[in-house]
């Protein structure tokens, strides 16, 4: 069977820096990943049966775990994936079926001497006079903040990006105090103003952007030019191939996933 090393973009106290990785006996086992809840069944099902190392997959950030879940999808269903559209730098969009190879996905790894203490700077803001401390979230915090009625609207819909914030504010002020997203939530609704939030989110989103890219190369059917880009975004998670991606996918495997790998010469969109 065959099988992969992986390296992880963040470091771990129990966690080793790079994962076994292997196929799984039959890919039926997958189909569960269209199943509503992706990330219980890859994180119950399916991920402790391909990693071959013990370890508390709770623990793992988020863009590791999206990242451990491409890599399986390469390893399981190759590298290719159809897509309905393109857009194309000289013939605008084109929409037709094209093959599309997932390795040209960039993957922005951490710092190599990052810690997970994401300091937003009360000079940034106009208002708030306190730093921000942010934390990435784990997979097990982006779950849990969909459950959490804390967050939901009027209709039982997560305020996502409310939440999300808020689950990954671990202090204000001092390093050292941390505060629950409840409190979170207090502090973003109360003391910060209108045009601080915007601030906030606007910098959240900057200095927590890491991991898979939403979008990679292509070439165009139309022109042939190969500087083409099709949209893949993390949340359409497995990526369901066609027979003639699975096909291409076979042909060329020994190409496949180290290219791909943190610290690799990648193309980003
Ligand atoms: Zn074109």
């Amino acid at each position: 069977m065959m099988s992969e090393k992986v390296e992880l973009l963040g470091r771990y106290a129990n966690i080793p820096s790079e994962l076994t990785i292997k196929a799984l006996p039959t890919s039926s086992e997958l189909d569960y990943v269209g199943a509503e809840n992706f990330e219980q069944t890859m994180l119950e099902k399916i991920l402790p049966k391909s990693i071959e190392e013990k370890i508390n997959l709770n623990e793992l950030y988020e863009i590791d775990f999206q990242w451990l879940c491409r890599c399986l999808r390469f390893i399981n269903y190759g590298p290719y994936h159809t897509v309905n559209s393109i857009f194309c730098d000289k013939c605008g969009p084109v929409r037709q079926e094209v093959r599309v190879d997932l390795r040209t996905v960039a993957v922005k790894p951490l710092p190599a001497d990052f810690s997970n203490d994401i300091v937003l700077k009360k000079e940034e803001l106009l208002d708030y006079k306190k730093d921000i401390h942010l934390k990435l979230l784990t997979i097990k915090d982006a779950m849990n903040l969909k459950e959490d009625r804390l967050f939901f609207d009027e209709s039982g819909k997560t305020k996502t990006e409310l939440a999300r914030i808020c689950y990954m504010i671990r202090s204000v002020g001092q390093k050292n105090e941390p505060i629950t997203p409840v409190q979170a939530k207090m502090i973003v609704e109360n003391e910060l103003s209108p045009a601080d939030y915007m601030i906030v989110k606007e910098l959240v989103g900057k200095l927590t952007d890491y991991g898979l890219r939403a979008g990679g190369r292509c070439t165009c059917p139309k022109c042939h030019s190969t500087t083409a880009a099709f949209i893949a975004l993390v949340d359409d998670r497995f990526f369901r191939p066609t027979v003639g991606d699975l096909r291409d996918g076979r042909d060329d495997r020994h190409q496949w996933p180290a290219e791909n790998l943190p610290g690799s010469e990648t193309t980003t969109v």
